[in-house]
């Protein structure tokens, strides 16, 4: 199969594949679209930027416009499950762009938001709802929305959904389903865990798979930094110096951790915002625009808050934490080199993460080049000079209260600490603007930290590099 033209799908829709400019149908795509025209439940093992949300799309469309009929009142004739509101925003879109020439209504519904204008949606009925998982049942329980009439049901980034604690609310919702659907079931992993729902929600389904982590991984340029932790921020505004990282990711472990950094960074000259689960949906919608539009070079977040945003072109991802499990650093790496582009991927790894390094390497079966920038005297100067100029900071809550936990664990915990409502949105809801507000515009302070080490970290990670000593 070379081109869409091969899977015969309704005109509007090819027609809207040819503005969009996509010519090649992605391996996935190639795989699952006949699958899923045929009217089988599919299993896909596919990551986040290999063209799996047009794999589902694009069938479903078609055949929603084989079978034209009125959207049912208070519900929708396809559904999709996502596990964050970035990533339902981005189906929901793809959805609008790929049947742009069919006239079919798409709503998005996720939590952190007001209820009314999904609750309006709804009512009238729709003919694709993308939602995640907590606020869908809020809907359910209100009687808003019915599921009855469901045709299509996909379950999006399954793994990530069970990471989040939505394994219950994912039952609650299917029990809702007709017994007569289609499956399309979509995982970027397949733990234990997940293949136990898949055997639970699907039937007789084909099996696509692409692109195991390892190939992802091997096209990205990856370093390891090892630096003191205290260190870190200065090296992390010295790689920014020479201006090669124009869009950068960047991966903290906590939320905190993300706003100090991004704090850190405006105030060493380089435009930058952070993105995690305390900051309201405003927030996160207007920190991914400045940086989709490159007006600020860096992005500072955490796992949950990065999980399936696509954005093209980003030219590094830093992790400024190693994560706690490999497959996250897979994840998060793979933010860049989309699309077949390069990427490099910078870890900044202190003394007590290299067991967390180790695994890493064990997992992706690789050796990641690695350089020593520990008891560096340029980067010892400079963490002087911000200590001097640094105001005395508070003392820090531990560590564990700060990490972005998953919802499920969330909840648990505001729970034994006095509660919260039962409709809390999982990791969706604004849970306070305790963090950092951040406008996200480039050139706050000045620079503070003025020289830089003679061995600019940047210039390293270029084939002209030097200056650096690599570690066996
Ligand atoms: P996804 O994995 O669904 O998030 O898609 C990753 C990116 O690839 C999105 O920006 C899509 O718009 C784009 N994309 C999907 N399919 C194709 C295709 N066949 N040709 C070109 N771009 C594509």
């Amino acid at each position: 199969m070379t081109s869409f033209q091969d899977f015969g799908l309704a005109p509007p829709i090819a027609r809207a594949l040819t503005e969009k400019g996509y010519s090649t149908p992605t391996p996935i795509q190639t795989q699952a679209i006949p699958y899923v025209m045929a009217g089988r439940d599919l299993l896909g093992i596919a990551q986040t930027g290999t063209g799996k949300t047009a794999a589902f799309a694009l069938p479903i469309l078609h055949r929603l416009a084989q079978d034209r009929r009125p959207a049912p009142k208070r519900g929708c004739r396809a559904l999709i499950l996502s596990p964050t509101r970035e990533l339902a925003t981005q189906i929901a879109e793809s959805f609008k762009a790929y049947g742009k020439h069919m006239g079919f209504s798409v709503a998005v519904v996720f939590g952190g938001v007001k209820y009314g204008a999904q609750i309006k949606a709804l009512t009238a009925g729709v003919d694709i709802l993308v939602a995640t998982p907590g606020r869908l049942i809020d809907h359910l329980q209100e009687k808003v929305a019915n599921l009855g009439q469901v045709e299509v049901f996909v379950l999006d980034e399954a793994d990530q959904m069970l990471d989040l604690g939505f394994l219950q609310p994912i039952r609650k919702i299917v029990a809702g389903l007709p017994k007569q659907r289609q499956n399309l079931f979509f995982s970027a992993t397949m733990p234990g865990e997940i293949g136990k729902l898949a055997g639970e929600l699907l039937h007789d389904p084909a099996k696509v798979s692409v692109t195991p982590a390892a190939t992802t991984v091997e096209r990205i340029d990856q370093r390891v930094l090892f630096v003191e932790a205290d260190r870190k921020r200065q090296l992390l505004a010295e790689l920014f110096a020479d201006g090669h990282m124009k869009r950068t990711l960047v991966f903290t472990r906590t939320k905190r951790g993300a706003d100090r950094v991004a704090k850190y960074l405006e105030q060493a000259g380089v435009g930058a915002a952070s993105i995690h689960g305390d900051k309201t949906q405003g927030q996160r919608e207007r920190a991914l625009a400045a940086f989709k539009a490159g007006q600020v070079a860096a992005l500072v977040a955490t796992d949950i808050a990065a999980r399936g945003i696509d954005i093209d072109a980003v030219t590094h991802v830093v992790n400024y934490e190693l994560p706690n499990v490999p497959d996250a650093y897979v994840h998060r790496i793979g933010r860049t080199a989309r699309k077949g582009n390069d990427g490099i991927a910078i870890s900044l790894v202190a003394d007590d993460e290299r067991n967390l390094l180790r695994d890493i390497q064990k997992t992706t079966r690789q050796t990641i080049p690695s350089f020593d920038r520990r008891n560096d005297r340029a980067l010892g100067q400079v963490a002087a000079m911000d200590r001097k100029l640094e105001p005395a900071r508070k003392p820090e809550p531990a560590r564990e209260e700060q990490r972005e936990l998953p919802p499920g664990l969330r909840k648990r915990r505001r729970r034994r600490g006095g509660g919260q409502g039962p409709q809390a949105q999982g990791g969706q809801r604004p849970q306070g603007q305790g963090g950092q507000r951040n406008g996200g515009q480039a050139g706050g302070a000045k620079r503070r930290g003025g020289k830089r080490g003679p061995s600019g970290a940047g210039g390293a990670l270029r084939a002209d590099s030097g200056g650096w000593t690599p570690l066996d």
